[in-house]
Order: structure tokens, then sequence, then C-alpha cells
């Protein structure tokens, strides 16, 4: 339904198909876009070309944290635009010292470094672990246990970390030094760790690309309490459950566990590309000068955004995100074409008895946008959705799960 197409040029839909002739034309293939152009938008609602009006359920990806062109983040990113943009980390420019500073005292975690997409930190992630364990247990020790049905990149590094067959295939020889784990079994995960003498595992709390599922709170227990035992550096990948997304700041205070490393991205700027590696007490000191390095890496734009979204991260936005959460879970759980709801906070999976793809599509006539994340359907909602809106997007939601519809 275009409603308001009468709003349009009368030439809009040439238009349209000269935008999306230009891009299939000129832009890599890798991405299977919608035939929708979004130009603008304000909080959880955008529209396109067309003016027609969505529901914005995935924020890009878990990126937008408080929603398209919030005015405090756009206030926060102006000011430093306009200030300086760039400059090179051979000097100090403010905003990044003030957000590891913030960083660390939300996380306990005692240094930062900086880089621009959620692989990277993986990276990052990757090297502390490698050398901390070279520095104290020589070569033989590198290897980095990671779990089943994981997703931790696209670099050829972070894709060797993913457990995840399909996306190795075409790319090999991977990095090496990489086992897989099944999310849920520590016995298996403690022997494949024990048998190939592992520096570190890495995962995340919530699978986020596979499926929306979390990992559960015991097995992130033991699997913290074994890597502790054996000191062997434990990364929570927090590029899609962080920053207020699970419903406390960082998921694995979900689970109460203590990694020695975290990484982040995704909504850490709310917008802007930016990556952080957060460094525990024990690694703070594993990186030394010359050891790692980003051009744009803690850029101050993109650190004056992210100090703007994390200064909102506070208890009752957290509490709001919970009770969200609460919301969404109750109103789908158990309706009609609906199999099962999963995930934590905002970051929700709906296993749909329609192939997701078809319901994603409905959604989106309707005015919904949604994501999948393999067979199910994925919602990642703006932080601060107003209720109402939420509520409608849902209700919408719900009746394109139904099987008659
Ligand atoms: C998206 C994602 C990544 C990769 O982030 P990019 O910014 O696309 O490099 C890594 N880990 C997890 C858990 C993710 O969801």
């Amino acid at each position: 339904m275009r409603a308001q197409v009468q709003w349009l040029p009368a030439d809009w839909r040439k238009i349209m198909s000269i935008i999306q002739e230009r891009d299939k034309n000129f832009v890599a293939g890798t991405y299977k876009r919608f035939p929708v152009e979004i130009v603008s938008g304000k909080g959880s609602i955008v529209f396109d070309s067309d003016g027609k009006e969505y529901t914005d359920m995935g924020s890009g990806i878990a990126v937008t944290s408080f929603g398209v062109c919030d005015e405090e983040w756009v206030s926060a990113v102006a000011k430093q635009a306009s200030a300086v943009q760039h400059m090179s980390n051979l000097y100090y420019t403010e905003p990044c010292g003030r957000l590891a500073e913030m960083l660390c005292e939300k996380t306990g975690m005692k240094k930062v470094f900086f880089s621009n997409s959620g692989a990277e930190a993986n990276e990052c992630a990757i090297k502390i672990a490698r050398k901390y364990s070279s520095d104290k247990y020589g070569d033989n020790r590198y290897t980095i246990v990671t779990l089943k049905n994981s997703f931790h990149g696209r670099t050829l590094t972070t894709l060797s970390a993913t457990g995840q067959e399909h996306y190795h295939e075409l790319f090999k020889p991977l990095t090496p030094g990489f086992v897989y784990a099944e999310a849920g079994n520590i016995e298996e995960l403690k022997k494949i760790a024990i048998e190939n003498n592992a520096a570190g595992i890495i995962m995340e709390c919530v699978q986020g690309e596979g499926g929306v599922l979390p990992i559960g709170e015991k097995f992130a227990k033991e699997a913290a309490d074994f890597a502790k035992k054996n000191d062997i550096i434990l990364i929570i990948d927090e590029v899609q459950t962080g920053n207020g997304r699970s419903g406390s700041l960082y998921s694995y205070m979900e689970y109460g566990i203590k990694p020695d490393i975290v990484s982040t991205a995704k909504g850490l700027a709310g917008g802007l590309p930016l990556g952080a590696t957060l460094m525990s007490e024990k690694v703070q000191d594993v990186l030394s000068f010359g050891d790692h390095g980003s051009t744009f890496g803690g850029n101050p734009v993109c650190c004056a955004a992210a100090c703007s979204v994390l200064s909102r991260i506070d208890e009752a936005l957290l509490a709001d995100v919970k009770k969200k959460s609460e919301y969404i879970f109750d109103a789908l759980s158990g309706a009609d074409g609906i199999e099962s709801v999963s995930g934590m906070g905002l970051m929700i999976g709906i296993k749909t008895k329609k192939p997701a793809p078809e319901v994603v599509e409905k959604c989106m006539e309707n005015g919904v946008l949604c994501l999948t994340a393999k067979d199910k359907v994925r919602l990642l909602p703006a932080l601060n959705i107003p209720f109402e809106v939420l509520e409608k997007a849902i209700g919408i939601i719900k009746e394109a799960c139904k099987e008659d519809c």
C-alpha cells in the first residue's frame, strides 16, 4: 500500500528506479536490498522516498540506539563535527579519553582500544588473548575456542572465529587457531579447550545472527569459572547485545560473569562507526606502544556520539528496556502462527510457522520494518521506542505471523 503517493513528484517511479539501477550497477552485490529507499526519520519512525511511514523495529541492526535523528545525538555529533572532526592518534582529542573513562567507570574495566566496527573490536580482543598467552606461556598456546552458531565478523580472522561453516566455505584457508564447541555443553567446551591448549574463549551471551539464542546463565558461569581457573582469556562479544540492548549495560552483567575482554560496536555510537575493546586489569598492559593501531579508531565525532549515548543508558532506561521486553514476550508467546519467542531485552527472535521472510515482507507492506536471523524474525527496536509505537508495531507483527494472513 503506497498510501501517500499523491505527495510525490509525478516521476517518482522513474526516480526510484534510477536510484535502484545505479546502486545495482555500481555497488558490489553483497546485499539483497528491499526495493525501498529510506530518506528521513525521527526516533522509531522512518519515511521512504514514497512518503510511506514505517516503524523501525531493526534500528539499522541494533545501531541507532535512540532511533533516527535523535535530537541529543544530533547535537552531540554536530558540536564535535564543528570543532574538529578528525585528528590522527598522534594527538589528543577530548572525546576519546572521556568515552574510555566512561566505559571503564561503568564496567570496572581498566583500558579501552577504539576501532571502527565489531569485527575490528574482536580482532583486537583476539590479538590481546594471543599476546597475553605467548608472553606468559610461549609459542604453543594460541588457540581460541569459539561457539558453534556464533557470529564474530567478516574479516578473515573474525570469520574464522565465527562458528558457522557456511560463512567459511568460499574463503579458505582461514586463519588457523580456532576450534568450535557447542553452546550449552560445558564438558565438551572444557575438553576442546584442554586438548587444544587454549589461550582464549570467545562467546556472545545471546547469539544474535545465530537466531537470537541466549547461551544461558549456567553455561556462561561454568565457562567463565573454567576460563579463570585455567588462565584462559574470556572474551565476551557484546557487539550486538551491548550498550543497553540486553536490559543491562552489557549482557554479561545479566549472567553475573566477569570477562577479561569485552568487545562492542553497533549501538555504541548510536549510528556512527565505532568499535571498542575493553580490557580488564589482567590484560590491560598486554598491548604496548606499536602493538596495534587504527587511523579512524577513537575518532572524536564517533566518540562524542558514544558519550552522548552512554550517558543516557541509566537505570531508568534499562528498567524500561526490560519492561518493553516483557511486553513483547507476553504479547507474542503462544500467539497464532508463532512457535516460540527467544532473546533478551530488546533483542527478540520469533520462530514463526510461516517462513520468516514472508512475515517480514507482510510487516513491511503494513509499515513495520523487521529483520531476520536464521529462520527467525528478529526485532531490535530503538531502546527509547515509545510504548504506544511499540504496541502498534507488535500488533502488526502479530497479525503478519498468522498463518491465514
Ligand atoms: C554484527 C556483529 C559483529 C560484526 O560487526 P561489524 O561492525 O559488522 O564488523 C560481530 N559480532 C557480533 C555478535 C555481531 O552481531
